[in-house]
């Protein structure tokens, strides 16, 4: 038995992030009929969009999905209200304090999940009476933590102070890492490059090509002042090396920042001068696959990595 197999009532523990701009209806839609939990990221959409979403995506698939809340988001009470009405069935909140939302969803049956960095901020959210935790490392991509604790070190540490089940997150990317974390005492995974690179992700073809391209130490987390991201290194972000060598203050990298730039760089393509948040795995990353059968080879994987490292490790200890 396996504990988010069990509570999100899905066929595998695989859940795709709620990526600002990548994850719509088609992608949440393909991934849950696929077996696995599809998440629309509704930091991205203004209230009616996320509506649509939500009504699209219970058109296109009869299995569970989710909506990603960040707690960030500047319309959360109308976030809040549609996904009630709408009776969608889980919710993953990040970004902010899951105190605030976590019994309000609960009360109206909805099974709530929070995403954290540390084991600090995992205490917290039990405590808050969350059913899940997204464990999410150094590795990921788009908005992070501010410790630098990687998912290898960070899995173990949590899952030895939490009582609810554990979602590794951050340099999740195949059958192997999700059978290395799941070793570590995570319940399941969740990953967001790998779904970036779909055919249903919502991302720009350009970024998503940007994504296959790209090579280890491409990627990088910065604005640790601002909003910690990890994003690929293009020419905005040399801007903001530059800034900082400079010595700028927190003012000036956010007037540096501006508003929009994520849109702009995943959703519209400008590979120059958008955020293009995407984590470290987008290094082993080269092809674009609908979701079903991404989410059919991790499972594959994940059964031929754990036959593999039983054979290759006959030694006695
Ligand atoms: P639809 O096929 O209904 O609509 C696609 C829409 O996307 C079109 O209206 C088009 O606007 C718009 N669009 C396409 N490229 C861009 C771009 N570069 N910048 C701004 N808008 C663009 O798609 P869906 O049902 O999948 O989506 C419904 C709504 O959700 C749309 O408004 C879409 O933009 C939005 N969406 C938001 C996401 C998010 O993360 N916020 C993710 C996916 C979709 P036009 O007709 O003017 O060309
Ligand atoms: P910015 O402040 O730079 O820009 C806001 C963007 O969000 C615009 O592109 C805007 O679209 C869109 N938007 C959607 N709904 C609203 C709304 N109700 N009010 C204002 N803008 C809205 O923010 P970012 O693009 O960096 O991030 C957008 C949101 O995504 C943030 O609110 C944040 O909560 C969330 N986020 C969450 C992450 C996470 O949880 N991991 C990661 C990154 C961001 P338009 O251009 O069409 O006006």
């Amino acid at each position: 038995m396996n504990s988010i197999v069990d509570l999100f009532n899905v066929k595998y523990p695989i859940v795709q992030g709620g990526m600002i701009w990548c994850s719509g209806w088609e992608l949440a839609s393909a991934v849950s009929n696929a077996g696995g939990l599809g998440i629309i990221g509704s930091g991205s959409m203004y209230p009616e969009v996320l509506k649509d979403h939500i009504v699209k995506c219970k058109n296109a698939t009869d299995k569970p999905f989710a909506v990603n809340l960040p707690m960030l988001y500047p319309d959360i009470d109308k976030h809040v209200q549609t996904i009630i009405e709408l009776e969608v069935p889980i919710v993953f909140t990040s970004a902010g304090n899951p105190k605030i939302w976590t019994k309000h969803l609960q009360q109206h049956g909805i099974v709530v999940v929070h995403v954290v960095s540390s084991v600090k901020f995992a205490l917290k959210a039990e405590a808050a009476g969350v059913d899940a935790l997204v464990v999410e490392g150094f590795e990921a991509g788009g908005h992070n933590g501010r410790d630098e604790t990687t998912t290898l070190c960070l899995i173990p540490m949590v899952v030895q102070q939490v009582n609810i089940p554990v979602l590794a997150a951050g340099g999740v990317g195949s059958g192997h890492s999700m059978l290395a974390c799941m070793v570590l005492g995570a319940d399941g995974v969740q990953m967001g490059s790998r779904f970036v690179a779909s055919e249903e992700s919502s991302a720009h073809i350009d970024f998503k090509n940007a994504v296959l391209k790209s090579q280890e130490g491409d990627t990088m987390l910065t604005l640790k002042e601002i909003t910690p991201v990890r994003l690929i290194k293009n020419e905005f972000y040399a801007r903001i090396e530059a800034k900082y060598n400079e010595g700028a203050s927190i003012e000036e990298l956010k007037s540096l920042l501006g508003r929009g730039r994520a849109k702009k760089g995943m959703f519209e393509g400008d590979l120059k001068e958008g955020e293009l948040e995407i984590g470290q795995v987008s290094g082993t990353l080269n092809e674009i696959k609908p979701a079903g059968e991404i989410v059919e080879a991790v499972m594959q994987e994940f059964h031929l990595a754990r036959e593999e490292i039983i054979a290759k490790n006959r030694f006695k200890i």
